[in-house]
This record gives structure tokens, sequence and C-alpha cells, in this order.
């Protein structure tokens, strides 16, 4: 059936739509506690959410857990909590809209 696997397609977490590896922040479950991985590289469990806040508030809340297997710390929560503040922050559009005009 579909055979159009080129680029590597995950699905967030939160809204349960795919979309692009690149356009999603993985999010890695270690032995030293849950990180963001923004290499997408780190060796563990991974979930994947967009790079937007309301992904974000809704992964935290429950799916993000399930999806790793594992229960947040406070650590680990605070840590996520902050990269959504970053996100919430981002004017995303802006910094690509500059790159894609400088070629
Ligand atoms: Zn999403």
């Amino acid at each position: 059936m579909a055979r159009q696997k080129h680029k590597p397609q995950r699905m967030c977490v939160a809204c349960r739509q795919s979309q692009d590896k690149k356009s999603l922040v993985r999010i890695v479950r270690t032995n030293e506690g849950v990180f963001v991985d923004e290499v997408g590289k780190r060796a563990g469990r991974g979930a994947y959410l967009h790079a937007d806040p309301s992904c974000w508030e809704i992964g935290l809340k429950k799916s993000l857990e399930r999806a790793l297997k594992t229960s947040f710390t406070e650590q680990d929560r605070e840590r996520l909590l902050q990269y959504q503040n970053i996100l919430s922050g981002l004017t995303m559009t802006e910094t690509d809209q500059e790159l894609a005009s400088q070629e």
C-alpha cells in the first residue's frame, strides 16, 4: 500500500498527527531522567511533540508519560516546562522566513 516513506514521519503524542520528523521535538527517557533531545540522536525511549506550546501542554498532562512509559519526576517536569516556555517565547515564523530569504 503506502510506499512513500522517504521522509521519516513521526507522530506527535499530543495531537496524534504525523509529520516530518524535523518539525517535531524529540523527548527522550534516559537513566538520568527525561530530556528534550534537540539533536534527535540520544539513546533511549523517545517520543515526539510538535514545537508548539499547546501540544506540550497536552503532552505534559499525560500522553508523554504514557508514550515514554514512565512517570515524570519533579525535575523532569520542570525541564520540560522550561522548554515549553522557550517555545512559547519563540517567534518561529520570523526565523524561518529569515533563513528562507538568505538562500
Ligand atoms: Zn502536536
